[in-house]
């Protein structure tokens, strides 16, 4: 099935593409999109800005992701594209710059390469990155010890000692990756309990590479030209000390890829895509947005794929008049 070509859409010369469909993103969302898309019948391109998996291919060992007991999550990136390819989606690299409405039925997506790419519906996966902790040092070290990626840069830090900030998912997942590189984890927590599933909480606290300081914030990331030492303190008692270290991975939740669709879409405060819960579509009819993107209460591979499964039946809907 087609909806449009370029005829219908009466190309301009800065018209290249048209498709039925376009994915912005290329986590498990997106990709679970195209793969419904295409199984649809839909002619369905996905834009991805670097490689396929987005946050998913950084993660080491994925263990949650049904039918695989454990599988690391650049591996299940792989295998997630591959299968929507092999039903026909077509995928590019670009980064995305610009959303617009060409009209009521079209929309049009600018590529930072200058492409122009028109589709008759526009499914928005582009994720979420991490968040920083806004404190003295944290620009001046990043790279020079401090990390928001262990599985990038772990292996620098091979037997050495090194710290973890946060209490989620991500920092004890990461904290427990880590402690198979290096020779000591610390876990820097601003509270006295953990937010991670108990079965994660479990590992790390019997851990014995994996140590803990509770109930205590990072104000300072310090050193001459490389991460030295951390100014922390006690939120509890208020005392402040020095804590040395040479490497610190802040792990304290995501902020949603979502601004440069502000101009166009309503975000909520905290900055994720408005969406209609049962239909995953956003005030413009014809544009969705899925996964991290969007306000939900777990992030995980698996509901970013039943988005992206979502997304694209309600846009085949919307394709056909149905909604
Ligand atoms: P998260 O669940 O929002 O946890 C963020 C952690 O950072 C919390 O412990 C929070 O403390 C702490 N924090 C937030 N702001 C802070 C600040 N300014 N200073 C110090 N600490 C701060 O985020 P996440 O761990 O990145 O996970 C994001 C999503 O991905 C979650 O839905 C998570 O379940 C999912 N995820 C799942 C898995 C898995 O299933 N294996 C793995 C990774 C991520 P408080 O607890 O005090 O609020």
């Amino acid at each position: 099935m087609v909806f449009f070509d370029v005829g219908d859409m009466g190309a301009s010369d800065e018209l290249e593409e048209a498709y039925d469909m376009v994915v912005v993103g290329g986590g498990p969302a997106g990709i679970t999109a195209g793969l419904y898309a295409a199984r649809g019948g839909l002619n369905v391109l996905m834009i991805e800005k670097a490689v396929e998996g987005g946050q998913m291919a950084l993660t080491k060992s994925v263990e949650n992701y049904p039918g695989f007991v454990t599988i690391d999550g650049s591996d299940l990136a792989e295998k997630m594209k591959a299968h929507a390819v092999h039903y026909g989606m077509k995928s590019t690299t670009g980064e995305v710059t610009d959303l617009r409405l060409v009209s009521d039925q079209i929309k049009s997506i600018a590529l930072d390469d200058g492409r122009s790419i028109q589709a008759g519906a526009v499914v928005i996966a582009t994720g979420a990155h991490h968040k920083r902790l806004g404190v003295a040092g944290e620009d001046h070290f990043e790279g020079k010890g401090l990390s928001y990626c262990s599985i990038c840069d772990g292996p620098f830090f091979s037997g050495r000692e090194v710290v973890v900030v946060g209490g989620g998912n991500s920092a004890v997942d990461e904290a427990l990756y880590l402690a198979q590189i290096t020779s000591k984890v610390t876990i820097i927590h601003r509270r006295d309990q953990l937010r991670a599933e108990k079965l994660l909480q479990d590992r790390a606290l019997s851990h014995p590479k994996i140590e803990f300081l509770w109930d205590t914030v990072v104000e300072e990331f310090c050193g001459e030209k490389m991460l030295d030492y951390l100014r922390i303190r006690n939120v509890k008692t208020g005392a402040s000390e020095t804590f040395p270290t040479q490497g610190a991975f802040i792990y304290i939740g995501l902020v949603p890829n979502a601004r440069l669709f502000q101009h166009i879409l309503p975000l909520d405060e905290e900055g994720f895509i408005q969406v209609d819960c049962a239909t995953l579509e956003t005030r413009i009819p014809g544009v969705f947005a899925a996964g991290d993107v969007v306000k939900k209460p777990i992030r995980q591979i698996v509901n970013a794929a039943s988005d992206g499964a979502l997304a694209a039946t309600m846009a085949i809907k919307r394709l056909n008049g149905v909604i």
